[in-house]
């Protein structure tokens, strides 16, 4: 008798696993999002899964609530303090300060990166605390094609995968010359509203982010708060209309949202954001912008760059909220079901030979019965079922089943891995 384990073990609160066969989906979401990216000059960077927690404070800003209440922080053993990271632009300038990669004369560095963040997030659909992001930076020019380039890489990503309901939001911050008069005048703007405690703590330390509010009781309060856009120097707005002039002649749609800051400090000039409207509330596909400042807060040189971030998990809920089905290869072109060990013996080495062929085959194994692993065959989504019995081996052929028709041919065993391969190219 069997005994039945029963895992009492769940994913931990806020993340879930990967499984097939929507995992597929995810494999080809990041691959659809890296892919413009490859033809454009951007080489691919892998950092750790954590760093040292200075990192994230300096560089995402220690007034945000990333850093604030969102970060997975540990010590180790030796008495190192970590956090698992959680977005990419800090880790990715660090690692590209850190090889010199600045100092080989060829700015910008382009670089593109994809993998796992974390976030202590109250979960809810399209927010976890374990998530997926493909991202790309561009550090070291101050040139507006850079800000226009990666908002239509992005664009272009999320079109290749068939999605519509999208939009672009996009916005200037300004820089260290015209922010601080703007930083003065919304916070003695904002100082003369009704607000609660916390927001009023905020309009102290960053009160920028007050008015990406999305509490009602303050969206009505702030008509008439003085907006960036109207106190950017010359140097900025030149910049930023440059931006928008060369997403208009590459034909790319975009809403200029005055109120857009995005939730970490260490955004300069450009920011964007891509909103879709099938998602409700955590409605950011991707997001990004200009962050000029941020080498310098981390201990380099001055690096002006730019970059974003995409998520792959609300970007798979975008494409089941349009309905949109990805054409994927075949995860099986071909199942082989042996009857007799002979035939498995058989089999076994003509799937081998199938694979190299670049044939995607698989085998019903555990020694089930005929019914049975047809059952598999027809499960496994391959087109074709290669059937080998007894009398198949004494007069020396196997069966190929077409599995859309039921049409069944006798083919030579020494011709199978020729006539399949041929078949399904
Ligand atoms: P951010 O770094 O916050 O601008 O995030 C960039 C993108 O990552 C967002 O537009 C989302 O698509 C995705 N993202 C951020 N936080 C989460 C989360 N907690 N769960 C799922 N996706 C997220």
């Amino acid at each position: 008798m069997t005994r039945r384990f029963v895992s009492t073990f769940k994913a931990p609160k806020g993340t879930y696993d990967l499984l097939p066969p929507e995992s597929a989906d995810f494999l080809a979401v990041r691959e659809a999002l890296a892919r413009p990216l490859r033809r454009s000059g951007y080489g691919y960077v892998e950092t750790p899964g954590f760093e040292n927690v200075e990192l994230f404070a300096r560089g995402v800003g220690e007034s945000t609530d990333i850093v604030t209440k969102e970060m997975y922080t540990l010590t180790t053993k030796g008495g190192d303090e970590l956090a698992l990271r959680p977005e990419g632009t800090a880790s990715v300038l660090r690692a590209a300060l850190e090889a010199n990669l600045h100092k080989a004369g060829n700015l910008p560095v382009k670089l593109w990166y994809s993998g796992s963040y974390y976030r202590y997030e109250r979960p809810q659909k399209g927010r976890y605390r374990h998530f997926s992001q493909v991202g790309a930076e561009a550090i070291g020019a101050e040139d507006p094609a850079l800000d226009a380039e990666l908002i239509l890489l992005a664009h272009d990503a999320y079109r290749s995968l068939g999605l519509r309901d999208f939009r672009i939001l996009l916005n200037s911050l300004g820089d260290k010359r015209c922010r601080p008069a703007y930083r003065a005048a919304l916070q003695e703007f904002l100082r003369g509203l009704d607000l609660d405690e916390d927001t009023r703590a905020r309009i102290e330390i960053n009160p920028l982010r007050v008015l990406d509010d999305k509490r009602e009781s303050v969206q009505r309060q702030l008509t008439g708060a003085p907006m960036m856009r109207d106190h950017l120097c010359e140097e900025c707005k030149t910049f930023h209309e440059e931006v928008r002039s060369l997403l208009t002649d590459a034909g790319v749609a975009f809403e200029d949202d005055p109120r857009l800051v995005r939730g970490l400090d260490y955004y300069t000039r450009t920011t964007f954001e891509f909103v879709h409207d099938g998602l409700g509330s955590q409605s950011a596909v991707g997001g990004g912008g200009r962050y000029d400042g941020l080498s310098e807060m981390i201990g380099g040189p001055a690096l002006p760059s730019v970059g974003w971030a995409l998520g792959v998990d609300r970007t798979v809920l975008a494409l089941r909220a349009e309905g949109v089905e990805l054409e994927l290869p075949a995860a099986t072109e071909v199942f082989a079901v042996p009857i007799g060990e002979e035939a498995r013996r058989r089999m076994f080495a003509l799937v081998t030979a199938l694979r190299r062929e670049g044939v995607a085959a698989d085998l019903a194994y555990g020694g089930r019965s005929m019914k049975n692993a047809m059952k598999s065959a027809n499960r496994s989504g391959a087109r074709y079922a290669l059937l080998l019995g007894e009398r198949d081996l004494a007069e020396g052929v196997a069966q190929f089943k077409d599995l859309h028709s039921g049409e069944q041919t006798s083919v030579s065993l020494d011709r199978v891995v020729a006539e399949l391969t041929a078949k399904l190219r």
